[in-house]
This record gives structure tokens, sequence and C-alpha cells, in this order.
């Protein structure tokens, strides 16, 4: 009798467990009908931010990029790409109308503890790769004596620009928060690391991360109208009609377009579906009531998300027996590429889901009942970020007017993505190219296509460095 009466407990707790479960996927759903609700609300929130500034939480920020590389760039370019957990330093030649005839980068990760210091200190360690890596410049990979260094500031954060090379921090995100750069100019900042560094190197542009990738997409193709990032944070920029922003008071550019950087992660909406997990981790957050969107979405929150789900079914549920697991307590400790790594998982055994369990949580002797619900659970996570993304896509293509079959035959309109979580996720990026057919339908979905822009950022930084040169002739 104890043993039924185990058994029993034991049969009510799984049955709880599964309860937790059902009721979170209940919250994450997202029919079509919801779907639509949330692209009709990015197209409205677009057009707020677009009249005036504090419109929207949409910021709809004004990026001064009014002309997309030509392909007649040329020359030597420095890129500096900071805005995830490691930064990139890029030395690029273009040719020309033969694009990138050569390029050369290191990446270092930043230290934690420079993420939430001082000012000073970051754009100290950021100023002193940069000089390591210009020192090493080769004898045939070289700026022409007499020109300058130039650099193009790939900065991947809240940006108000005041001119193509300067601008203020609007507010951190992702795992940032110095709380003295508010308010900077981030430019002046590096530009006064970089001195301090004993270096010469003139600022020439200062892009989003989303910016450089639309500059890079557009590069190397035309039909390139907006640039989405999926990584640690999520963005989109897109070309825009200058008429079409009544909050810019500057001259008409000749182009009549300006790219502008949304800053879609701060997104948010009635139509989001949002649970007690993701309202705990955002009170908890760096920055509480920000970026609800990139907090539902992004590689830096999905494996959180799990992880609390997974904490609640541990201590309500005794999922993984009669005490909580430990290290299940501790913030962040379940990376995206660990939770990516168990929802791909397809031996026969769940052998993935087991190891990570056991290594990450320290959680051993798992049955392979609790493993298929780990699985499920990330499946959830991850199929409303993907989905939610998708939406978010074709808000930005009904603002255009490229939602509906319009224009004549062939018109493409390419979205050039990147980001670590639309590269190494497949599970995700295939939901969001399958939500982006759902939503569209036959025939126009044929004419918009995804495309990888392996850092485009980088060398787009680099193109519109070039196109700023001080040099520029003309
Ligand atoms: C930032 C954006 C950036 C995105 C992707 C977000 O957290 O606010 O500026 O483009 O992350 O890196
Ligand atoms: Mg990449």
């Amino acid at each position: 009798t104890v043993l039924i009466h185990r058994y029993v407990k034991k049969s009510k707790r799984w049955g709880k467990a599964i309860a937790i479960l059902k009721e979170f996927e209940e919250k994450c759903a997202t029919p079509t009908l919801k779907l639509k609700q949330v692209a009709d609300a990015m197209t409205v929130e677009m057009h707020a931010g677009l009249a005036s500034d504090g419109g929207s939480k949409l910021k709809m920020l004004i990026s001064f990029v009014d002309n997309l590389p030509t392909g007649n760039e040329e020359g030597l370019f420095y890129a500096l790409d900071l805005g995830g957990t490691n930064f990139r330093v890029l030395r690029v030649q273009l040719g020309g109308k033969d694009g990138v005839v050569g390029q050369e980068f290191t990446e270092v990760s930043i230290p934690p503890n420079l993420m939430v210091g001082t000012s000073h200190e970051l754009f100290d360690y950021i100023a002193a790769e940069l000089s390591k890596f210009v020192n090493e410049e080769s004898e045939d990979f070289k700026v022409p004596p007499g020109r300058k260094r130039e650099l193009g500031f790939t900065f991947s954060f809240p940006v108000k620009q005041t001119s193509i090379s300067s601008g203020d921090l609007i507010n951190w995100t992702k795992g940032f928060k110095i709380d003295d750069a508010v308010g900077q100019d981030v430019v002046a900042e590096l530009r006064k690391a970089i001195e301090r560094q004993g270096l010469d190197m003139n600022i020439t542009a200062l892009v989003n991360d989303t910016v450089g990738t639309l500059a890079g997409g557009r590069h190397t193709n035309k039909d390139v109208i907006a640039a989405v990032i999926l990584g640690t944070g999520t963005n989109a920029a897109y070309v825009e009609s200058a008429q079409a922003i009544p909050k810019w008071h500057g001259d008409l550019p000749k182009s009549g377009e300006m790219v502008i950087n949304m800053e879609w992660g701060n997104f948010r909406s009635s139509h989001l579906p949002l649970t007690e997990y993701d309202y705990s981790l955002d009170a908890e957050s760096l920055n509480p009531g920000e970026q609800t969107f990139e907090k539902i979405i992004s590689g830096m929150y999905l494996g959180e998300i799990v992880r609390r789900v997974l904490y609640k079914m541990a201590e309500e549920a005794w999922f993984f027996g009669e005490t909580v697991p430990s290290k299940l307590k501790v913030p962040f400790i379940l990376r995206t590429p660990d939770m990516s790594a168990m929802h791909h998982d397809s031996s026969a055994d769940l052998n993935v889901v087991k190891t990570k369990l056991k290594e990450i949580l320290e959680i051993s002797d798992t049955s392979l009942e609790v493993r298929k619900v780990v699985v499920a659970l990330c499946n959830i996570v991850a199929t409303r970020g993907a989905r939610l993304s998708a939406a978010g896509i074709v808000g930005i293509l009904k603002k255009l007017g490229k939602d509906t079959i319009t224009n004549g035959e062939g018109q493409k309109n390419v979205i050039a993505m990147d980001g670590g979580l639309y590269e190494h996720y497949t599970e995700y990026r295939k939901c969001l190219e399958n939500t982006l057919k759902e939503l569209l339908g036959e025939g126009v979905s044929d004419s918009v296509i995804v495309e990888h822009s392996n850092d485009g950022s980088g060398t787009g930084a680099a193109l519109l460095a070039a196109s700023h040169s001080f040099y520029l002739d003309g």
C-alpha cells in the first residue's frame, strides 16, 4: 500500500506538471488571427513613431542614411561592431564594382563586468582592442600614405542620431547598463578613447546593426528593402520614403529616402501573448517595462523563459524530485544555444536533453517522459518567438504596401536577416519562414525573400564609412 500510495502521489504531481505546461502553452498561443492583429498593431505604431518623437513605444529612429551603398565604394575601411556579447573589429578592402575584395577581423568577448561598469572603462577596452588590431596591419592591407584611417561604428543600441557620425545613447538594452553613458554622444566617447590610445582615426559613420545589415544586404542585392536582426537582441530597419516621416524637419534628401531604425524590440501591444513568466522576467530584468517584444522573441531571453517554467514545475509539482534543483534557481543559467540543442535532440532516448539537464542544471536520472516535456517546453517558447517575429515582418511589409500583390511580376522584396538565433536555431528559423507564408498567403509569399546576410552589419558599416568618407570626391 505504501507503494501504491507513492504512485498515486507521483501521478498526481505529474498531472500538476502537465497542467502547468498546458496552461503555459495556451497563454503562448499565436493563432493566425492574433498574428494578424500583431502585424496591424506594428503598422499602426510605425505610423505613430514616425509622426513624432515619443509618439509610440516604437522609436522609429532616423538613421541619417539616405543613400545606401551604390557599389562604387573603394578603399580600405575599418569597422567596429559592438552590440551583443562580443564585439568585432574589421578591416575591409572595398574594390568598387568588385565589392568586398578582402577582409580581416577579430572577435573579442566583452567581460561581463564592463557591461555594467562605466563608459570610460568600456570604451577604453574597445579602443585598446581596436588599436592592437590596427597595429597588425600588413603591408598590402594598408591605408594609402597621407590618408587617415576611417571607421564605421556599428553600435547596436537605441541612439538619437544628430548626424551620420554622431548620436546620443537613449538607453541600454540586452545585458548592458552603464548609466553614465546614457545621453552621451557615443561617437565622442569612442573618439576620446581612441585618442587615449594614441591612435589617429576618423569615425565616419555611426550605424545600428540593422542599418549596417541593410546597407550590406543592399550592396549585394538591390531588392533588399529591410533588415532584421534576431540575435541576443532583436530589431529591424527599413527604407522609408522621406515624405512619410512627419517628424523629419531637415531637407528632403535627394534620394527621397531615409533608412529608419525601428527599435522594434521595444514594441508592445495588448495583442502580444504574455504570461506570468514574462512579467516576472521583465520585473527582474535590467530594464523593466522596456523591450517587451525583445523579451519574448530574442536569444538573450528564450532559454531564461524555459528555466522559469521549469522552476515553477519543480517547485509546485516536484517535477525533478522532492527538492528544487539549486542550479535551476540561477537566472540565465539556461542559455538559448543549450535550449536549442535540447529542442533539436533527435535521438530516441533524448540523450542531448539528458546531458544538458545534467551538465547545466545538475539534474541527473531524468526519465524519458520528463525529457519529452522539456522538449515540448522549448518548442512552445521558440514557436511563440518565431511566429511573432514573422508577424513583425508582415507589419513592415504592410506599412510599405507590399503585403498584397500590387506591383508587376517578378518584383522581389528581400529582407536581409542576421543574428545568431536566426543562424543557429533551425526550428526557430523554419517556423518563422512557414509563418510568413501562412500570413502572406501564396503568391505574395513568393515575392518576399528572407536572405541570410552573414555579418553584413560589419561590412555594411565599412561601406557606409566609405560612402561618407572625408576623402570622397565631388
Ligand atoms: C537594440 C537594437 C539592436 C538589437 C539587435 C536591441 O536590443 O536595442 O538597437 O539593433 O538589439 O542587436
Ligand atoms: Mg554571423
